[in-house]
């Protein structure tokens, strides 16, 4: 499967109200408290799993079920978005992503009729001023001229995951019989150009990327990939062990960034990384965070293939934990988003994340840039979301901000440092 995307809309930091800690008595819908839409929403992200299973064995996957070859039934979509237009959560237009599996493992037929279920949904709920972008991230293993004709009649965004050259990609993008994946995912790109869409590349970086910003690089303007999100290896889920969980590789990765700034300066507007992009767009805007869309409530809504819901980080879907459970917090049809918000489960899970971002509002100078980071990163490192800093967020937030900060600064001469050259 693809990895998720973090770009907009997924990503994208916006000011909105500070995260309460008092979740419990929005909860309650008590007339003296804060209404559920004050702490927590509006929407910006549905999550649904069309199917678990992926033909792809990846190495470094958090997902355990991906052999699960279960598939959604179309039928359920009409209870999930129900569930979803009838919430206090719903304040404008939302991508509803299909993930958290391989999504073209379900056949072209799935989404035409997913269209035909959104626009009947809309019309049922009279909410035709609203807009829900369907979106997909796929290994592009698959893409052909059906695919392409689907996504052209249904207005699906895609996601593209590919991990650069082949000797890069292959390392770690293979079939369950060790088979590299690089090839047929090039063929599925160039099936998308050939029908004029455009998508968004995820890299996933491991320690051997490090060592090869200028091999990355140059894939890229070689297959015109124009979009590009780079997401870290990580320790979680099915991931027991990541190549990057060694603190000595912090320099790698910061020189790696700061090769790949130079490498976007001598080559202007030919790439956008979503890295540098959101910071220097929240630096251009002076805009400071006080949470991510991850760790406040019901900004996304993750929905398994069962119909079974979670909020905050999609990770975190179904994984099962001993602190808080399998993070799912009621079934779309029998349960409403509000009425999850009084359960103990949400709550436990949200006075710690709660508590979590605290730490990080007082102990951290980024977090106006970056807003308390990901519960999924905060309880795989460290078994708990009540926590600051994580490894993830040292490299993703701090070191990119470093980097990106003091090519700024260089770029309006109030610095002279040095930035590698190319070998
Ligand atoms: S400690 Fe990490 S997660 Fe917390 S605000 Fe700072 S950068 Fe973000």
């Amino acid at each position: 499967m693809g990895q998720l995307p973090q770009w907009s809309p997924l990503h994208q930091l916006v000011s909105r109200v500070v995260l309460s800690p008092s979740l419990s008595a929005a909860a309650a819908e008590d007339d003296a408290g804060p209404l559920p839409g004050d702490v927590a929403g509006p929407l910006d992200l549905l999550v649904v799993q069309a199917t678990p299973f992926c033909n792809l064995d990846c190495d470094y996957c958090y997902l355990p079920d991906r052999r699960d070859r279960r598939r959604l039934e179309p039928a359920l979509l009409d209870p999930i978005l129900d569930t979803v237009l009838s919430s206090p959560f719903v304040a404008g237009d939302f991508t509803l992503l299909w993930h958290a599996g391989e999504p073209l493992m379900a056949p072209p037929a799935f989404y035409d009729e997913a269209s035909h279920r959104i626009a009947a949904a809309l019309a049922r709920h009279g909410r035709g001023d609203l807009r829900i972008q369907q979106a997909i991230q796929t290994n592009a293993m698959v893409i052909d001229d059906r695919w392409c004709d689907c996504f052209a009649r249904n207005a699906i965004q895609v996601g593209v995951s590919v991990d650069g050259p082949a000797f890069l990609h292959d390392a770690h993008r293979r079939t369950r019989t060790g088979l590299g994946s690089h090839a047929a995912t090039m063929r599925g790109i160039a099936q998308l150009r050939r029908h004029g869409l455009p998508f968004q590349a995820i890299t996933v970086l491991t320690a051997a990327s490090l060592d090869h910003a200028d091999a990355l690089f140059d894939f890229y303007l070689e297959h015109d990939i124009r979009d590009v999100g780079f997401n870290m290896e990580e320790t979680e889920g099915a991931n027991t062990l990541s190549s990057l969980d060694r603190p000595e590789l912090e320099g790698r990765w910061r020189a790696f960034l700061e090769r790949f700034w130079q490498l976007c300066a001598q080559h202007p507007g030919a790439l956008r990384l979503r890295e540098f992009e959101t910071l220097c767009g929240q630096v251009a805007g002076g805009a400071r965070v006080d949470h991510t869309d991850m760790n406040r409530p019901f900004v996304i809504l993750s929905v398994d293939v069962e119909g079974r819901f979670s909020t905050f980080d999609p990770e975190l879907l179904g994984v099962r934990t001993e602190r808080y459970g399998d993070f799912l917090l009621g079934q779309v049809g029998r349960d409403s988003l509000v009425e999850a918000m009084a359960t103990p489960a949400f709550q436990r899970i949200a006075a710690d994340m709660a508590a979590g971002v605290e730490m990080c509002r007082q102990s951290c100078e980024h977090f106006a840039l970056c807003g308390g980071g990901a519960g999924s990163n905060k309880y795989w490192e460290s078994g708990t979301l009540a926590c600051g800093e994580t490894q993830a967020c040292r490299w993703r937030v701090k070191v990119v901000a470093d980097v990106v900060l003091s090519g700024l600064e260089r770029s309006l001469g109030l610095a002279e440092a040095p930035l590698p050259s190319r070998p």
